[in-house]
């Protein structure tokens, strides 16, 4: 994600909720059909899910601004309600933990929270609830199939992989798969219209092939291809998947999904004007691997996906352009943290105590994550630095991380190069207290 949309209130809607949810969804089969001369899509979602107690009878979805027509259970008619934007469904019969079950909901969206429907294009990314009812929280990833129905002179992308592709009524419809490893909702999106599309396939060590497909915009295959296999070197992981694409999307700020980023339009005229401006597509893509590859347990620990992101970005445009702008990139993440620490809004990277979006978000996860890997680097050295990095990705892969599994990687030295305790002051300081003292024991005893 780019910082700039961290706008408060509007990022991690799902943190507004303190309330515990009594069950997990397994899967989400979405249907929706857009209607771009209403500016609004129709759409059906069949979740699975399971109860995690005894005797569950409602669900509390989250729902943005859908329309909801009718909640089903196996062809039976559920009440519901809608309270601001959740969707209460009382269950035809309690659930109980061990038994699947399974919900399906007729709705309409329109333009909303990060969801643009037009003549000109449609797409949503990070407020997923406001385009699919959902369970909208980061502890519940989910596996995903969605099915798009788009004018038949549309381009269409979406998260995950694309299934298959047929001519249907005038439209076209793509079905795509999010499988493999389950993920959080805010890491759906798509993208859909007139746009003009170009496609390149990268070999990368190791055999593997990914096809690259940029819409709208401008001609970024050469620049991913580069980033893409700086990334896979750097990080000792190969790109996870057989397809990224990246839509120059109206409406969008740049927001990474499986397998796909929506890039800002405005982006475009930006590279044309500065083609050496290449920190957002590098930042988007490095979310494959942090955040998407490895994703984290909680927001608290927001900062192992943006930080690393950023940082990656950073030392992508050291790899392209060399020393000094590796440094110019640095110093602009430090002056922002130090604004951030000169406004009182300093606090450890890993963060448990936020109570409003706006602290567990901000810029300080991109900019003092940043900082503090740039300094973790110089103390380390870059052998052992990238060394480790690629351990942790080596090790993580998949999981659901905290802070720990990263110091924990990071502080490996079987060369007995460094001395450990100074990176265990450095996380102590950085990640778990602020340097003006509050540590990790300070914090345990609160
Ligand atoms: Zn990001």
């Amino acid at each position: 994600m780019r910082p700039l949309i961290l706008v408060a209130g509007l990022l991690l809607p799902a943190l507004a909720d303190p309330l515990p949810r009594l069950y997990r969804v397994e899967h989400y089969d979405v249907r929706i059909e857009l209607d771009p001369a209403a500016g609004r899509l129709t759409g059906d979602v069949v979740i699975r899910f399971e109860s995690t107690t005894e005797n569950l009878v409602s669900l509390d979805l989250d729902a943005g601004g859908l329309t909801v027509s009718s909640v089903e259970e196996a062809g039976k008619r559920d009440y519901f309600e809608r309270q601001g934007e959740h969707l209460i469904v009382v269950l035809n019969a309690p659930a109980n933990p061990g038994e699947p079950r399974a919900v399906e909901i007729h709705y309409r969206a329109g333009s909303s929270k990060g969801v643009e429907i037009s003549a000109t294009g449609a797409s949503a990314g990070y407020f997923t609830s406001h385009w699919m009812p959902a369970n909208d929280r980061i502890e519940n990833p989910a596996a995903l199939a969605l099915s798009i129905a788009a004018p038949a002179a549309w381009k269409t992308a979406a998260a995950g992989q694309l299934v298959r592709e047929r001519s249907e009524g005038g439209q076209t419809v793509t079905e795509w798969s999010v499988d493999g490893p389950p993920q959080a909702p805010f890491l759906y999106a798509f993208a859909a219209g007139p746009y003009e599309e170009r496609k390149a396939v990268v070999k990368q060590t190791g055999g593997s092939e990914v096809g690259l497909r940029v819409l709208g915009g401008a001609d970024i295959l050469v620049q991913t291809k580069a980033a893409l296999e700086f990334f896979a070197q750097c990080t000792g992981r190969p790109y996870p998947r057989d397809s990224y694409t990246q839509v120059f999307a109206s409406g969008q700020s740049g927001q990474e999904a499986v397998g796909l980023t929506l890039l800002p339009e405005s982006y475009a005229k930006t590279l044309a004007a500065k083609p050496q401006d290449l920190w957002l597509l590098a930042h988007e893509l490095a979310h494959q691997w942090y955040g998407i590859g490895i994703p984290i347990k909680s927001w608290s620990d927001f900062w192992l996906s943006e930080g690393l992101a950023t940082y990656l970005a950073d030392a992508f445009l050291e790899r392209q352009y060399g020393r000094q702008r590796y440094q110019a990139e640095i110093a602009h993440s430090q002056g922002i943290y130090e604004d951030l620490k000169s406004k009182g809004k300093d606090r450890p990277l890993s963060f448990e105590d936020w109570t409003t979006p706006d602290e567990a978000g901000g810029g300080l996860p991109y900019h003092k994550g940043a900082a503090f890997l740039a300094l973790l680097r110089a103390q380390m050295g870059d052998d052992l630095f990238w060394k480790n990095l690629k351990a942790y990705t080596r090790d993580n892969w998949g999981k659901r991380v905290t802070s720990e599994d990263f110091q924990k990687a990071m502080e490996q030295d079987p060369g007995k190069k460094q001395k450990p305790r100074e990176i265990t002051k450095l996380f102590d300081s950085w990640v778990f207290g602020v340097a003006s003292g509050k540590t990790r024991e300070g914090k345990s005893r609160q």
